[in-house]
Parts: C-alpha cells; sequence; structure tokens
C-alpha cells in the first residue's frame, strides 16, 4: 500500500477533528463504539516501531487531548487502545492508526479479556 492507494493519506480536511504537527485524528469510518477514533502520523508509514521520538510524543499528546474531549462529549466508562500492527496481527490500513475505542457499560455481554478476544478459546483465563 502506497501513499496513492492509502486510504488514511487520502483523509480530506473536513474530516480531521485534531492535528498536531506530526499527527492527524479523524472518527473511524466503520466505528465499533460512539466516538471510535484514529490517531495517525502524517507519515505514511506502516508500523508503530518505525515512529521517531517525535511522532511518539505527538501521537500520545493527540491521544490524551482526544480522549478528553470524548470524555466531556459521551462520558465513556473506559477506553480500548489498540494497534493492529502487521498483516498478521490483523491490520487491514497499512499507514500505522492507532483505535482509540471508547467503552460503555453494557456495551457486550462481559467485557472482562478485551484484547484477549483476539483468540477467544484462550481470552477467559480466570475460567
Ligand atoms: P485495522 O484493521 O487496524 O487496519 O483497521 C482499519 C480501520 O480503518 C478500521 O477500523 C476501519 O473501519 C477504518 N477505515 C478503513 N477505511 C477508512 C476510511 N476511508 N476512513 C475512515 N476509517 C477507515
Ligand atoms: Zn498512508
Amino acid at each position: 500500500m502506497s501513499r496513492l492507494n492509502c486510504p488514511f493519506c487520502q483523509i480530506e480536511e473536513q474530516q480531521i477533528i485534531f492535528q498536531n504537527e506530526l499527527v492527524i485524528s479523524f472518527r473511524d469510518g466503520f466505528p465499533i463504539s460512539p466516538r471510535h477514533t484514529l490517531i495517525i502520523p502524517k507519515r505514511h508509514i506502516a508500523s508503530f516501531f518505525e515512529l521517531t521520538a517525535q511522532e511518539h510524543q505527538a501521537l500520545f499528546e493527540a491521544l490524551h487531548i482526544l480522549k478528553t474531549e470524548i470524555d466531556q462529549e459521551f462520558t465513556p466508562d473506559g477506553y480500548n487502545i489498540g494497534i493492529n500492527d502487521g498483516l498478521a496481527a490483523g491490520q487491514t490500513v497499512m499507514h500505522l492508526h492507532v483505535h482509540l475505542i471508547p467503552r460503555y457499560k453494557g456495551d457486550c455481554t462481559d467485557p472482562r479479556g478485551g484484547v484477549r478476544w483476539i483468540f477467544p478459546e484462550k481470552a477467559a483465563y480466570w475460567l
């Protein structure tokens, strides 16, 4: 996936909800919860591990600002913060993005385990 066919390199100005010098943020196009938000580096890189120290800092600053905004607007009860890094880990858009996923009490039957549910048969370690 090059810049030319990368959906995140085609994000339009009006979709951007926050940006700083190095990262931009917009709502996920197929949200799994209200205010599901993505944060990406402006630079087209695939992996979290390619971030420079400055991009890393800019990304985490944005994460905190966006979380505070969502808290004020929707008062979620928790968050999942996630990166699918690499095809084997489920990444479908090969431009690094951090998922900021607000969670709401009762939004699923039993939220315990969170990201462990990528392997449902191993998730419930407490049973
Ligand atoms: P991942 O599986 O982590 O690569 O997730 C890709 C995410 O990008 C998914 O949550 C999609 O809903 C989201 N997505 C894909 N295309 C677009 C798009 N054009 N605009 C906004 N979000 C998108
Ligand atoms: Zn891109």
